[in-house]
């Protein structure tokens, strides 16, 4: 599914979901399952408001607890200070987080999913996940030293 195909996607569930669609939270729908970056809250709110000054950020809030109660979301507490978010893949994935910068980018690994697999077979315990998260100095920080 291409990102146009998500948004549109993600947007009629809410709908059915009985969601009240507002020109608001479609776009904090759309930053959510668009942006690359891993967005806090109030990252999405700052993005938004010169297009939507009727926005609060009680709304992003509102839509991104129903994201996530759908399953369409997945909250990220990488930074111990703000938790980020990821609607573009709503599943466990590893991350790698600059140690300076705070910037979250997604990590090209081979069959995430087999580690999980893995401990679920050598302990028998059922519906195990993993959150691997990596930490490092992204490029652009390094060029800045
Ligand atoms: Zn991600």
């Amino acid at each position: 599914m291409d990102t146009e195909a998500r948004v549109q996607h993600v947007l009629a569930r809410m709908r059915e979901h009985g969601g009240r669609m507002t020109p608001q939270r479609a776009a904090v729908v759309r930053v959510l399952v668009e942006s690359t970056a891993h967005p806090s809250a109030e990252q999405v709110y700052e993005e938004l408001l010169p297009q939507y000054p009727m926005l609060s950020l009680a709304t992003v809030y509102k839509t991104v607890a129903l994201l996530k109660e759908m399953g369409e979301l997945i909250e990220l507490m990488v930074d111990g200070v703000q938790v980020h978010f990821d609607g573009r893949q709503p599943y466990a994935h590893p991350h790698l987080v600059c140690k300076r910068c705070g910037s979250i980018i997604d990590v090209p690994i081979d069959q995430p999913h087999a580690l999980a697999e893995q401990v679920a077979q050598t302990t028998g315990y059922a519906e195990v996940s993993a959150s691997l998260d990596f930490w490092g100095v992204c490029p652009r920080c390094q060029s800045r030293e």
